[in-house]
Formats: structure tokens, C-alpha cells, sequence
């Protein structure tokens, strides 16, 4: 028997071919046009170090690029997805497969490798597309885009979206008329191994057409084919289509430092420079890495639906943002790039109060501001931070680094932010606290507790632990009974600690989430020193914080600054002595719990289990999930990025939504361990008017009622 192959240009004039060739110069001439304009946006940007540890990059690389991994997070669309972009690449293999074959005269579309891969993977992964591009239209264009907040209907975005899907179907269709027609009118004796396509072959010759007519239908066809698969593909670096190419540079190219790791800018020797080298002001700050994360942007919006600003109708759109910075990025470069604008079909953003504006898209300016012209004010100040854009984007891109480095200009630069947060900067400035009381008062909620204080009553050495009060715990009257609950747990346990008292300042979170990074580095810097002094980083003391803001800068952030230590949050600490037997909460709490995950704790930190183990390990307690969100998926209180010390001044409250998702769930009780969490959920729960009924508690009261043989509504009521 012959060894299994096909006549590539079976039907086919040989003596029209080099209309063929010329039509592939010219998308080839295309696509290498779009190269250069893409090599002019990526040039300009300035360095961002993404070379190292190529092992974890390859690994994100394999799991997210190839895998897609998050994007199969979300079922439908991730299916979808995978279905049309595996098959794509195997039909592009197959294609290059012909073109060896055929032009370069290697053959080896032959034998064994002919009938497995080119005849049956070929036909069956063509199918899969089929079907994966079917299912993407009818979520893009028969209401199943639902759930998105902006605009399905944006004449430019179906003119991008109807060629995309419809123009891969049609040439997916018109691959199988032509296989099919050439299976049947040769009789090809290894058709069976192209199921599909032979199918397409049988209907149409049971359909009644001559052979002179399937013979003019198939080269039709294939000179139809050609042209639309090659105007196709030279569309795919002008459209959101590039996103093939970008998106798994971009997840090799992802951050690799903790997730709660801002960058660190050496302020003094940045503002040597004329103009003060601080955040990103223009266009031309942005490193090639922040242009890379634009171009890979897939316009999937999981990052706008998963972001507390956006659903509840402010400015800040993370997916808007992103592309208002690659619509800025592509006007620059020139037309025809296309450029894809959408504003959300509520219209509770398009525009908001006067303060969204379309992007400046005047090419000729040489230096477009970013902060203001591009990306409002409002926009910028809308961010809580809370890193739920950056979990949900599917390819890696970093919203929230920006948010900040924009952050960064409009207050160190342009000296431009909300109002209240000069009161919150010089509050901090001059008595190390958001709200200036005094520093000596720093210690009063451990009045009658007896704590020690580190370097005055105790030596390092005499202490198991050093306890990082905070100053929501050292000065905010409820946050001072949760301070007071975690003494007397640690009491319980046995450990011998102690707190820095008077000599403790603010971490300085809210002012670098602000962008007001000087500031943070001199209240961190005042903070390491101290700690440094008395040997807690020498000693490997462990800093036990019950702030997940503090835990993450103490932990994340200060060894920027020389501080290397040993930090937990209190969630993590208690669960390990209860684990270990150290604690046994015995007294029973007959009470369902609903537990809201801090975002500092869960996304930052990936602490989800341990504060439930902590609840779990109290009788009778039934921990109830919050199916609105929880875990890594739990939407935000409001309060990160510095927010709970400023107006939400835009839409809704967050920590409404976030109260009226919890109540959902009818639970008893509600339980965090955060103190913002504390402050912005017993709010929401004085305006649900559910204060009095829906207690709010830290995880280590609940622990505390539980060691403590005392009445269950005493102890767990958040009184002490
Ligand atoms: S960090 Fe949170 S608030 Fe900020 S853009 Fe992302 S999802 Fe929205
Ligand atoms: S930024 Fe990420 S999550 Fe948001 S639309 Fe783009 S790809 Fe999707």
C-alpha cells in the first residue's frame, strides 16, 4: 500500500500559486509593520527587572501561558477559550506541517505522523474549535455577557469581536468543505482518518452536486479560505487578537516578589533629578514591563467584575484602566493600531460626575500627561488596593503597582490628593498615629494588663514574643478589646510577651498605599531602627501582628529598609497552638459565623485556613462561607490603599455591599481578623440597622470565649 500523504494543491492551478505567494508577502510585509510600531512602544519604557529565576517563570509560564490555568478558573468562557486556542495552534502547526512539506520540500507530511497528526489531531482539534468559537458568540452576542459592567454593544468592539470569532469559524468551516471535497472526489483512502472532515465531504455529495460543481464549490473555497486565514492572521497584531502573543510573555515576565511588595525608590536621590524621578506622571514613565501588561490584556473584564470600586459605581475601572493606558500607548504609536474603548452599559461610569474623561488621544503631543489627562484623579483614589484585579486577570497583569506609582506623582510631584489625607500625613508626621493622639497614650489599652515593655521592663531574651499593637488596636476603643482579648490568649497560652509601648510608631502602610513613599520609609525607618536597637531581628524574636496591613509591611516591606524579621499574624500564631494542643477552647458557642476574609490576610498573605481552623476549633460554632466571596475571591471591606481615612465619595458604599453579601448568608455572628475589616463592617452594620443583632468579632474574642470558662454572651460579645 502507498504510504499514507495528500496532494497539498490538489484542484489547484499551479499556475495561480503565485498569487498565493504574493498575498503572503503582503501579510507577511503587514504583520512585520505592526513589529515595528511595537517595537516603538516597547522601546521607549523604562528597565523593570523580570530576567531572574527563570525556573518559576517557566513553571507560570507552562501552568498560566500554556495551561491557562486561570483562565479555566472560570468554567464557560475558560473552556471556550481553551477549546478555539488549542485548536488554533494546531491548525497553525499543521499549516506550517504543509508549508515544510510542500515549499521547502522536506516531506514530511507522510506515513505514521501523516494519519495521527495532520489527518485525525488536525480534525478533531478543528472541531473542538468549532465548537469553542460557537460557544464564545453566544456568550458575546446572545446576552450571556450578562455579568459584564460595560457595554456589549460598542460598535467597535463587536466590529472586533464579530471578526475575530466569525471570520476563525468561517475559515474553520471552509477547512472542512475543502478536506472534505477532497476526500470524496479522490476517493482518498485514508479519509476515515479525517472523520470530520469526510463528514462535511458526504453531505455535500449526498446533496445532489455533480462533480464539475463540487470541483468549482472546492476551489472557491480554497482560494476563499486563503485569503480570509491570511488577512486574519495579519489582523491578529492589530486587534485584541495580539493578546496570543503578549499574554504568555506577559506571565513569564509577572512579578516574582511578594505579592504586598511595593517597589522601593530611593526618594532623595529621585528628587536630585529635574523633573523628581517619582511614580509615573507621563506616558514615558511606564517601564516596558507596565506596556507589556496593556498589550497582553485580553479584555476579559474578570478584573472589573472582581473589583469592589467598579461594582460599586465609581470612577476606577481596573480593565478601563489598562486600556485607557494601551489606547494611549497605540495612539502614540500611530494609526492603524486598533484601539478598543468601552464604557460600561449602566452608565454609572460614562462619565462619572464629570470625572471620567476619554483619553487624550492627539498624537502629536510629545508628552501626554498620564495622571489627569488619561487616568483621572478619581480613578487613582478609588483603589482599595485590595489586589482582587490581580488575583482574577487571567494573564497577570498588575494593576495595582501602577495605581500606586500614579499615586506616587499626584502626591509627591504634583503635591494633588484627596483632602483628608493631609490631615493623614501630618497626623503621621507628628504623632506617629493616623489621628494624632498622643504618643504617650500609645500603651493605655493595656492599662491593669500588666504587659511588659520591650526594652524597659523586659530584654529581648526574656520574651517568647513581641506583640505589634498597631494603631487602630492602640487607640480605637473597639480595636482596643480585640488588644486586650489576644493579651490574655497569649496569657493563656503561656507565652511570655511584650509590646514596644511608647516606642512603637505607625508602619506607615497608609502612607506608602497613599503614595507618599518618603513618608513610609521615615516611619519605617524609625520603626526598624527601634527594632534593631533591641535585637529583635538579631534574635529572631517572632513580631506577632493582629493588623494584616502591618503584618505585610513589617514582613514584605522591611527588609527594603534593613529589617529582617520574623512576622506572624496573629490568625497563623493562634491556629498553630491550637493545632498543637497549647490552647483548647472548650466553651461551647452555639452560634453560626460567617468569616469575611482581609484582603491584607487571604489575597496578600494566602492566610485563608488558619483563622477558620481557629473558629473550627470552638464547639458548636458553624462556620458559615460567604458564597458573594470568600477566601481569595472575598471582596474588599473598602478600607485598604489608605481609603479608611478618606470620603468614598463616588458611587456606593463597599462596605455596604460587603455587609448586605454577608447577611446573605443569615448568620449569627460575623467574624474578621483585621481592625480596618472591624471598623468598615460594624459601619455596614449600623447602616443595615443589624448592629445590635449581628455581633462582629476578631477571631482571637471568639477564642478568647471559648478558653475562658465564662457565659458565652459575655465572653464573645466584644466586651471584656
Ligand atoms: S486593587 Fe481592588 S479596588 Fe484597586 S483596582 Fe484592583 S480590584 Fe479595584
Ligand atoms: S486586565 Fe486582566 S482581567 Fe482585566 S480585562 Fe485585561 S486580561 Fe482581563
Amino acid at each position: 500500500m502507498d504510504t499514507p500523504t495528500r496532494e497539498v494543491y490538489w484542484n489547484i492551478g499551479h499556475q495561480y500559486l503565485w498569487v498565493m505567494y504574493l498575498l503572503l508577502a503582503i501579510t507577511v510585509g503587514t504583520m512585520a509593520y505592526a513589529v515595528y510600531r511595537y517595537i516603538r512602544i516597547f522601546a521607549p519604557g523604562k528597565p523593570a527587572d523580570r530576567f531572574g529565576d527563570v525556573g518559576a517563570r517557566l513553571g507560570a509560564f507552562f501552568a498560566h501561558g500554556v495551561g491557562q490555568g486561570r483562565t479555566l478558573q472560570r468554567r464557560y468562557s475558560g473552556l471556550s477559550h481553551a477549546a478555539f486556542s488549542f485548536g488554533f495552534l494546531i491548525l497553525f502547526a499543521a499549516t506550517t506541517v504543509v508549508f515544510i512539506h510542500e515549499d521547502l520540500n522536506l516531506r514530511i507530511m507522510q506515513g505514521g505522523f501523516y494519519l495521527w497528526f495532520q489527518s485525525l489531531t488536525v480534525d478533531i482539534f478543528g472541531l473542538l474549535a468549532i465548537v469553542g468559537v460557537l460557544m464564545a458568540i453566544a456568550k458575546r452576542f446572545a446576552g450571556g455577557r450578562g455579568d459584564r459592567l460595560y457595554h456589549p454593544l460598542d460598535p467597535r468592539t463587536l466590529l472586533d469581536d464579530g471578526l475575530i470569532l466569525g471570520g476563525f469559524l468561517v475559515i474553520l468551516l471552509t477547512g472542512y468543505v475543502l478536506e472534505g471535497i477532497r476526500i470524496v472526489a479522490t476517493n482518498d483512502p485514508w479519509g476515515d482518518w479525517s472523520p470530520v472532515g469526510k463528514a462535511f465531504g458526504s453531505v455535500l455529495q449526498a446533496s445532489g452536486l455533480g462533480v464539475t460543481t463540487l470541483l468549482g464549490i472546492h476551489a472557491f473555497s480554497w482560494w476563499f479560505h486563503l485569503v480570509l486565514a491570511l488577512a486574519w492572521i495579519a489582523y491578529i497584531p492589530y486587534s485584541k487578537l495580539r493578546h496570543v502573543v503578549f499574554s504568555p510573555a506577559n506571565i513569564y515576565f509577572r512579578r516574582l516578589e511578594p505579592r504586598g511588595q511595593l517597589d522601593y525608590v530611593d526618594v532623595e536621590k529621585a528628587f536630585e533629578q529635574d523633573p523628581p524621578a517619582v511614580g509615573v506622571g507621563k506616558i514615558e514613565d511606564l517601564t516596558w514591563k507596565d506596556r507589556l501588561d496593556t498589550q497582553a490584556c485580553t479584555e476579559c473584564a474578570r478584573c472589573e467584575l472582581a473589583c469592589p470600586a467598579s461594582r460599586t459605581d465609581k470612577a476606577l475601572s481596573p480593565f478601563m484602566l489598562i486600556l485607557d493606558l494601551r489606547n494611549q500607548l497605540l495612539t502614540q504609536a500611530g494609526p492603524p493600531m486598533a484601539r478598543a474603548r468601552r464604557d460600561r452599559g449602566d452608565g454609572a461610569d460614562a462619565p462619572l460626575d464629570g470625572e471620567r474623561v476619554e483619553p487624550n488621544t492627539d498624537p502629536v503631543r510629545e508628552s501626554v500627561s498620564l495622571v489627569g489627562d488619561v487616568i483621572t484623579d478619581a480613578v487613582l483614589w478609588d483603589c482599595t488596593t485590595c489586589y482582587a484585579c490581580m488575583e482574577a486577570c487571567p494573564v497577570f497583569i498588575e494593576h495595582v503597582p501602577k495605581i500606586v506609582e500614579m499615586r506616587r506623582h499626584l502626591v509627591m510631584v504634583e503635591n494633588r490628593f484627596e483632602p483628608e489625607l493631609q490631615r493623614l500625613f501630618d497626623n503621621l508626621e507628628a504623632a506617629g498615629n493616623p489621628w494624632r493622639f498622643p504618643r504617650t497614650d500609645r500603651a493605655k489599652w493595656a492599662d491593669g494588663l500588666e504587659v511588659p515593655i520591650l526594652g524597659q521592663d523586659v530584654t529581648v531574651d526574656e520574651v517568647d514574643v513581641l506583640y505589634w499593637v498597631g494603631c487602630f488596636a492602640s487607640y480605637d476603643e473597639r480595636n482596643q478589646k480585640i488588644a486586650r482579648a489576644l493579651a490574655g490568649v497569649l496569657r493563656s497560652a503561656g507565652l511570655r510577651f511584650a509590646i514596644l509601648g511608647t516606642q512603637e510608631t505607625c508602619t506607615g502602610d497608609p502612607a506608602r498605599r497613599a503614595g507618599h513613599e518618603y513618608l513610609w520609609q521615615m516611619l519605617a525607618g524609625e520603626n526598624v531602627a527601634t527594632l534593631n536597637e533591641l535585637g529583635v531581628g538579631d534574635r529572631k524574636k517572632t513580631i506577632l501582628a493582629s493588623c494584616p496591613h502591618c503584618f505585610n509591611t513589617l514582613k514584605d516591606e522591611y527588609p527594603q529598609l534593613g529589617g529582617h524579621y520574623v512576622v506572624r499574624h496573629h490568625a497563623d500564631y493562634l491556629a498553630e497552638l491550637v493545632r498543637e494542643g497549647t490552647l483548647q477552647p472548650t466553651v461551647a458557642l452555639d452560634a453560626s459565623v460567617a468569616y469575611h476574609d482581609p484582603c491584607y490576610l487571604g489575597r496578600y498573605q494566602d492566610i485563608y485556613d488558619q483563622p477558620r481552623e481557629v473558629l473550627g476549633a470552638i464547639p458548636g460554632l458553624e462556620l458559615k462561607e460567604v458564597s458573594a466571596g470568600c477566601r481569595n475571591k472575598a471582596m474588599c471591606c473598602g478600607a485598604g490603599g489608605a481609603k479608611i481615612f478618606f470620603e468614598e465619595r463616588r458611587g456606593t458604599r463597599i462596605n455596604h455591599l460587603r455587609m448586605e453579601q454577608i447577611q446573605a448568608e443569615h448568620p449569627e455572628r460575623v467574624a474578621t481578623a483585621c481592625p480596618y475589616c472591624m471598623v468598615m463592617l460594624e459601619d455596614g452594620a449600623r447602616a443595615k440597622g443589624v448592629y445590635d443583632e449581628l455581633p462582629i468579632l476578631d477571631i482571637s474574642e471568639y477564642l478568647q470565649g471559648s478558653l475562658v470558662a465564662r457565659t458565652n454572651g459575655a465572653a464573645m460579645d466584644g466586651t471584656q
